[in-house]
């Protein structure tokens, strides 16, 4: 096959084209940066008393930028990211394929993103154990400086994958080669780049370094709170709830690792800066936002409001996790809920029961319900850490629409009719 007809050009732009691409990828690092900086003790809260005498100051001092960057905290940042790449070379994982390339390759992945994880945990633990919690709370304490560090490694990777797809034989992503570099650049030309055997940089990216990091970094500020206020005995109930609940969001990532196969990140988008800062700096960074506020305002919630949160977290877990099972067994060609479907023009099934005959995307919908258990553990004085489910609301409202385009152009009027079938998009009966 010719490379033109291997890789045709891209004709129609998402997120606005190139202007919406050139100003996610600046907005996405100083949102970052901003949203430590707007909650924060060491600035004066959350957010800190606002003048804008105060930011003009510190963006005009070269003190202050300087203070972005952290040797250590870079070094630091580079070995847990060798710790990474290690792990999955030598600990062992099944050879597990992923779905059919256009090529009609398959690529094989190897899964041990769950021991990589128990391994990290196993090592933190142990580290705390032996040494107390006051070993474990560099992570709060250098935060701005890993920022830099997983904002520079996402510079790097993307700057390195864009210039590397123009090699002959890349396979790029559909949506990644429209010809101007900065849309490309932000989008992801190629689909896989920096695909060596069973490694593959993206979907290496999208679970191990970014996702494990989180909860360390969660784990940190429980280690924070309890140098401060005497033993783990002391950590707030506020606390403890979202170390749990985010715990286990990633855990269940981890665990169920086959399951990004068939997610669009990995079969459609290519890997540029979107995901690279997406997968490095913002979801290890941001995510943890909640706990990081914690730590300067301990709040104890009491049993009430606690179960309560963990009803919500729960309930929303059990959607998320029930329908992407559903789905996923489905697509593995198995139904063990004799659950309702209809066969495609194109040969395909789709699922009309269940929680699939409900709404197009319930998996979201318990998505969501977790991201507000994870924001009211910190009360009502500041919007800032309901910032999660705000964003993420508004991802998921984009990529459910992203994903209904993609499923009209494979499925036509396959499609409408399961539409018909299941008018909601998102939450039953009311989206
Ligand atoms: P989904 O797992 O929701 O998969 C969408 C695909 O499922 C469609 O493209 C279609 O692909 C298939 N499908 C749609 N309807 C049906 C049906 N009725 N029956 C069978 N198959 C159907 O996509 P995502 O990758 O967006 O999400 C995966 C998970 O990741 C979700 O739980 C989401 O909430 C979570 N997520 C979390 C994020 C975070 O930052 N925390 C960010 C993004 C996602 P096909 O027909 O080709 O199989």
């Amino acid at each position: 096959m010719s490379a033109s007809a291997l890789n045709p050009r891209t004709t129609t732009y998402e997120f606005l084209g190139p202007p919406g691409a050139f100003l996610i990828s600046l907005g996405v690092p100083i949102c970052t940066y901003a949203l430590y900086f707007g909650c924060s003790e060491q600035t004066g809260g959350c957010p800190p008393p606002l003048a804008v005498s105060r930011i003009s100051a510190a963006l005009s001092d070269p003190a202050w930028w300087k203070g972005l960057w952290d040797t250590q905290a870079a070094l630091m940042y580079l070995a847990w990211y060798t710790f990474c790449v290690v792990a999955w070379a030598i600990l062992p994982g099944d050879h597990v394929q992923g779905t059919t390339l256009r090529t009609g390759v398959k690529k094989t992945y190897k899964i041990n993103a769950f021991s990589t994880f128990l391994l990290a945990l196993g090592l933190t633990v142990g580290t705390i154990t032996r040494y107390g919690p006051q070993s474990f709370t560099f992570l709060y304490e250098k935060f701005v400086g890993f920022i830099t560090a997983s904002l520079i490694m996402s510079i790097v990777q993307a700057v390195a994958c864009y210039a590397s797809s123009f090699r002959p034989g890349a396979l790029l992503a559909l949506g990644g080669n429209s010809g101007n570099p900065i849309y490309d650049f932000y989008i992801g030309r190629e689909l896989n780049p920096f695909s060596f055997g069973a490694f593959d940089l993206k979907t290496f990216n999208e679970l191990r370094p970014g996702l494990i990091l989180w909860f360390l970094t969660d784990i940190s500020m429980v280690c924070e709170q309890a140098t401060r206020r005497g033993g783990f005995s002391q950590v707030t109930d506020s606390l403890w709830l979202v170390l749990f609940f985010q715990g286990l969001y990633v855990s269940d990532a981890l665990y169920n690792e086959p399951g990004i196969f068939t997610q669009m990140d990995i079969t459609t988008d290519g890997f540029g800066f979107m995901l690279s800062v997406g997968d490095l700096c913002w979801l290890p960074f941001v995510y943890c936002l909640q706990a990081r506020y914690l730590v300067f305002t301990p709040i104890e919630l009491g049993v009430v409001p606690s179960a309560l949160i963990v009803l919500c977290n729960f309930a929303g877990y059990y959607i998320f996790r029930t329908a992407n099972g559903e789905k996923n067994d489905f697509r593995n060609g198995k139904n063990p809920k004799n659950l309702e479907f209809f066969t495609t023009e194109s040969g395909s099934k789709l699922l009309t029961s269940g929680w699939w005959g409900l709404s197009r995307h319930p998996n979201y919908f318990g998505d969501l319900l977790m991201a507000l258990a994870w924001s009211l553990p910190t009360g009502y004085t500041t919007p800032i850490t309901y910032f999660y489910i705000t964003y993420f609301t508004v991802l998921l409202i984009h990529r459910q629409r992203r994903d209904d385009e993609m499923c009209e152009k494979k499925y036509g009027k396959d499609w409408k009719k399961y539409q018909k079938l299941v008018p909601y998009r998102i939450i039953p009966y009311v989206y």
